[in-house]
């Protein structure tokens, strides 16, 4: 491609919301095999709310949603507003939180009121050795419906399952669906629930699922891809989105995500619609291709 068609592509494409930051980044967007996304605010909204709370027998619902409350209520986890704001519509109280601690992919803990408290997925709970089989079933049937669920403890024993459901955007089934018509391959990478992020694929026709990855393991994930010889763009808009959307062929940031990602990507996009990454396709193919 000429330097001039390359700069009629990437006007065209700023016009329709997409800016390419790396020069290079139509071509090897042009060259990508398979499509990699995040799920979490990519894929999905990113906002969850709280969908399911169900204590163990012998605690109350009210005052372990109260606890499970005033611990997320220290943590930035989009899970933990779900579940802070929970509380309030309910009127519960929150008290504060000592010895907080928060362990990345994992979950959290502190100490309310002189109870040990901790709320995290089931990984967070097998380390710290809490078995989560009394609630199997339900945490079963939950992730089949695309809910992510957590676990509650206090005091060292099981409290509560909670799940949190983060709606799709409403946009991307076409998106997907358009990726697919453009013969490339998609992929999810995602830290949450691998049953959740199944039910979430399988509903969006996604065509391979790479889940419970810890928050730095996202580059991994994409070189995993990227192994069996296929060119690999990957769409992310978080902090821990940032070195993966570095490592890729090609990193596509959402332009509604963190400064981290945007800076990390060649390709950004105006608005959180995943349509906007068929569209710089579509484009970079049609500009590569006129000039030949
Ligand atoms: P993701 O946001 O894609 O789920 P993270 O790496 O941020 O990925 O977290 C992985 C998992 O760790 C979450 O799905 C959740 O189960 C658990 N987790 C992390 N932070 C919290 C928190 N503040 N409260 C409860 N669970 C948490
Ligand atoms: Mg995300």
């Amino acid at each position: 491609a000429t330097p001039t068609s390359i700069m009629v592509g990437t006007g065209r494409a700023a016009e329709m919301g997409v800016l390419f930051r790396r020069g290079d980044a139509l071509q090897t967007l042009r060259d990508a095999e398979v499509i990699a996304l995040d799920k979490t605010g990519t894929l999905t909204l990113g906002e969850p709310t709280l969908a399911y709370f169900k204590t163990s027998e012998g605690f109350a619902r009210n005052e372990i949603l109260s606890l499970v409350a005033s611990l997320e209520a220290r943590s930035e986890h989009p899970i933990a507003e779900a579940i802070v704001d929970a509380a309030r519509r309910d009127g519960l109280p929150l008290a504060a939180a000592d010895n907080f601690a928060a362990t990345p992919g994992f979950g959290v803990a502190a100490m309310i009121g002189g109870r040990k408290v901790e709320v995290g997925a089931d990984r967070f709970m097998a380390r710290l050795g809490h078995s989560v089989a009394p609630f199997a079933n339900d945490a079963e049937r939950l992730a089949r419906e695309g809910q992510s669920p957590l676990y509650a403890a206090v005091d060292g024993r099981l409290a509560a399952i909670i799940t949190v459901a983060d709606p799709i955007k409403p946009t991307t089934p076409e998106a997907i669906a358009a990726l697919h018509g453009l013969g490339l391959k998609v992929a999810m990478i995602t830290g949450d629930n691998r049953r959740t992020a199944e039910a979430i694929a399988r509903r969006l026709g996604i065509d391979e699922v790479v889940a419970e990855v810890l928050p730095d393991g996202k580059v991994e994930a994409v070189k995993r891809l990227a192994s069996k010889g296929q060119r690999v763009a990957f769409v992310g808009d978080g902090i821990n989105d940032a070195p993966a959307l570095a490592a890729a062929d090609v990193g596509i940031a959402i332009g509604t995500g963190t400064d981290v990602a945007i800076e990390s990507a060649g390709v950004v996009l105006m608005s959180g619609d995943l349509r906007g990454v068929v569209n710089a396709i579509a484009l970079s193919r049609a500009t590569i291709r006129n000039i030949g």
